[in-house]
């Protein structure tokens, strides 16, 4: 049996179908802070099964145990975290407090229970500005707010979990920019509020419920000034970790593998596919950098193919048609039901 701290959430729910497509079984962890349990409910709808669930938050050791008393876990897959670059600069303590110290009891209570296999979901943002594109998994790392430094950190934890003891299988996955979402419509991405990322940004612009998108500056050293980034379908991100889960048992060392699909598009590609995808116009406008941007950002994923055997087969036209599929179906998420 799979653990999946964060199964409710963006990345989660999409893994638990693919992990039940490969035929693994799995219970999902999460305490519902960034998701609801609709987006399970869906999940239990697509796979025709129920979802084995239990409510708690990773911080809180004697909810976790209670996963390993009712349940035989094998392994974890670990996504529960919080993940807004801007609201973990608001709230430092609170990112280190969730992501961190989380992490910390979950490993305790993993070695606690000799359960030593664990996926971690980690990400491009650990390469802060990279020198040179695209990026390799042996690049300097750096982080210049408390989201990317929690990951940093992690990773350096559990870095150093494995030195103390090598019987544990350690996958870091650095993902680079998830889009789109399940083909069924049924499950996407729910963000609260008004989205900071671009391609939830660009569904509700096309869908009316924004005005515009605002572009982050268009005079960024790319091919059109806009920034570029490697956006990966959510199917092929969550694919990746059933291949990571399938041959953790050889993993020696700590196994560090960017998932991306090695392809960088800019702000306007990104528009310009999603206006083809969806038949409706994106207004966009101009407007000062971001602070904290870069100008670009995308994978080296041979790394990923040699060891995982695992490449990205959804292209950018396929990631924006299941983005608009979702958010028509659901135009407030999964706040309708
Ligand atoms: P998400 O917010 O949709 O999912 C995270 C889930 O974890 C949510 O269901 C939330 O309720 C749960 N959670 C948070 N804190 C918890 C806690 N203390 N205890 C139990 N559950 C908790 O985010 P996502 O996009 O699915 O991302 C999953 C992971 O991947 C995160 O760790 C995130 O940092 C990482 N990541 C995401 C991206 C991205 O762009 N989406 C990129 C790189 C890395
Ligand atoms: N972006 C933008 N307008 C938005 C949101 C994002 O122009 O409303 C740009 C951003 O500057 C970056 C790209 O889109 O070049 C991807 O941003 P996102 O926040 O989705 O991901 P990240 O910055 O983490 O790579």
């Amino acid at each position: 049996m799979i653990l999946v701290t964060g199964g409710a959430g963006y990345i989660g729910s999409h893994t638990c179908i693919e992990l039940h497509n490969a035929g693994h079984d799995f219970v999902v962890f999460d305490n519902f802070s960034n998701s609801s349990s609709e987006s399970l409910n869906r999940v239990a709808k697509i796979i025709g099964k129920e979802i084995k669930l239990v409510e708690g938050d990773i911080r809180d050791s004697a909810a976790l145990q209670q996963v390993f008393d009712n349940y035989d876990i094998e392994s974890v897959i670990h996504f529960a975290g919080l993940k807004a670059v801007g609201e973990s600069v608001e709230m430092p303590l609170e990112y280190y407090d969730n992501n961190i110290v989380g992490t910390l009891h979950l490993c305790e209570v993993m070695k606690k229970n000799n359960c030593k296999k664990i996926v971690f979901s980690s990400s491009a943002t650990v390469y802060g500005d990279p020198h040179t594109t695209p990026i390799k998994e042996d690049f300097p790392l750096s982080a210049t707010n408390p989201y990317g430094k929690s990951k940093l950190f992690i990773e350096e934890i559990l870095r150093d979990l494995y030195i103390s003891d090598n019987e544990w299988k350690i996958v870091l996955l650095r993902y680079f920019n998830p889009v789109g979402a399940h083909k069924s419509g049924l499950i996407g991405e729910d963000p609260n509020g008004i989205p900071n990322n671009l391609m939830p940004f660009i569904a509700q612009t096309a869908v009316g419920k924004r005005e515009h998108l605002s572009v982050f500056g268009n005079d960024y050293d790319t091919h059109d000034g806009t920034g570029v980034r490697d956006y990966i379908h959510v199917i092929d991100l969550s694919m990746g970790h059933v291949k990571a889960i399938e041959k953790i048992n050889s993993v020696e060392k700590v196994l560090t593998v960017n998932l991306g699909t090695g392809k960088g598009y800019s702000v306007l590609d990104m528009v310009q596919a999603f206006e083809k995808a969806s038949g409706k116009e994106i207004p966009y406008k101009i407007t000062p950098r971001r602070s904290g941007d870069i100008a670009k950002c995308f994978a080296d994923p041979s790394y990923a193919k040699a060891v995982l055997n695992w490449e990205a087969t959804r292209d950018v036209n396929e990631m924006c048609e299941d983005s608009w599929r979702w958010q028509v179906n659901n135009p407030n998420g999964y706040k309708n039901d």
